[in-house]
């Protein structure tokens, strides 16, 4: 029997960019017919999600907005021409919420490079509400086994790490500096890294979340505000003083994109992730010729990266400490975002 489906439901919208949110009901939408509706029960807060509101990048937003791609539920509706997955199964909704499948980008697979992308929570609506439509051929499969809770971080933060570090080339063995360790994708990223068997020196900063990365296997934690010099820190922190293999930068300062390749081992890969307001990346001409340095972007992940992202979680490879919240009290986990005081990722419940 098909559930039932209000006509209305609680959201998160925002206006206007920079604010303020409001917690409201609005309408449930249908799906089209390529198309889902999903029943969300926990959405992660991604800082991708704080940029939105406070139109960080050079690029718009809809209006008003429900914000909000890290959505893992249950599949309640579905348009004429859905026949990928059924009412009742497991889905999420992630940062693409849909590609033409039709360009050069998309025949390859390389859809997050779409010209014509349709992003969740940024271009529409996405996972801060009860109910939330995607577009069938991109939702991500989520098997039963899988607790909601848990797995909604994976569905940006874990993808767009996992898809970073095979980006990065490093291989078993080698080692990985995560920058913005102690944060969402920090924490999953030092997990991926660990079960793909590459030892991790993690930077950020405070006690906490010293404390997290430590418990998560980081062989070395280094506090970017108490140490006098970070590059000699990190470099100190490798076999021989080489560096790192890799670099995965997911910070959201500036700072540290300009610092990378400076500790990198050469033939090192560094990989810029994260997307602080306004910021550039910067190194020096001759230290990245004769160190045959790698400097690359990487951004969300495919569907077989999705697929793959959520088996490492499935299998249990994946323990990135977690928070929960009420969907209601959005507020107040973007104040301690922004403070840099969240430890890993904060989980809302939409029943809250
Ligand atoms: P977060 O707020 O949870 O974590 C960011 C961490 O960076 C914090 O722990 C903070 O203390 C740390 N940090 C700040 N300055 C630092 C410095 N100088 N050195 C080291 N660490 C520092 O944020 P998040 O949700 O993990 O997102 C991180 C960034 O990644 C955001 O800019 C987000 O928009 C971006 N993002 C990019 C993609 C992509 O596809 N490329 C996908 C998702 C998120
Ligand atoms: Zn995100
Ligand atoms: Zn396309």
């Amino acid at each position: 029997m098909a559930p039932e489906i209000p006509k209305e439901q609680w959201a998160q919208v925002f206006e206007k960019t920079g604010g303020p949110i409001e917690y409201k009901k609005i309408p449930v939408q249908k799906p089209g017919p390529d198309e889902v509706l999903i029943n969300i029960k926990y959405t992660g807060v991604c800082h991708t999600d704080l940029h939105a509101l406070k139109g960080d990048w050079p690029l718009e937003t809809k209006l008003p907005l429900v914000g909000g791609h890290e959505g893992a539920g249950v599949v309640v509706a579905k348009g004429d021409l859905v026949d990928s997955i059924e009412i009742g199964d497991h889905a999420g909704v992630k940062w693409l919420n849909g590609s033409c499948l039709a360009c050069d980008f998309c025949m390859q697979a390389d859809e997050p490079l779409c010209p014509n992308p349709l992003l969740s929570g940024y271009t529409v609506d996405g996972s801060f509400q009860q109910y939330c439509i995607a577009k069938a051929a991109h939702v991500a499969h989520i098997p039963k086994e899988c607790p909601l809770d848990g797995v909604a971080p994976v569905l940006c933060a874990g993808i767009t790490v996992y898809k970073g570090l095979k980006e990065s080339g490093a291989k078993p063995g080698e080692t990985v500096a995560i920058v913005g360790a102690g944060g969402g994708l920090g924490s999953l990223a030092q997990q991926y890294a660990k079960a793909m068997g590459l030892k991790v020196i993690a930077i950020d900063t405070g006690d906490d979340k010293k404390k997290m990365c430590e418990e998560l296997g980081a062989h070395a934690y280094i506090d970017f505000a108490k140490s006098k010099d970070v590059v000699k820190d990190v470099q100190n922190a490798t076999e021989g003083g080489l560096g790192p293999h890799a670099v995965l930068l997911v910070a959201v300062s500036e700072k540290p994109f300009q610092q990378a390749a400076e500790y990198v081992r050469p033939r090192g890969t560094v990989v810029a992730i994260g997307l602080p307001a306004g910021a550039f990346l910067k190194a020096p001409v001759f230290g990245t010729v004769v160190k045959m340095i790698t400097i690359k972007g990487s951004y969300v992940g495919n569907r077989k990266d999705t697929k793959e992202a959520i088996e490492f979680y499935r299998r249990g490879l994946i323990k990135a400490p977690y928070k929960i919240a009420g969907l209601s009290e959005l507020q107040s986990v973007f104040d301690k975002m922004e403070k840099g005081d969240i430890t890993g990722r904060y989980v809302l419940d939409t029943s809250k």
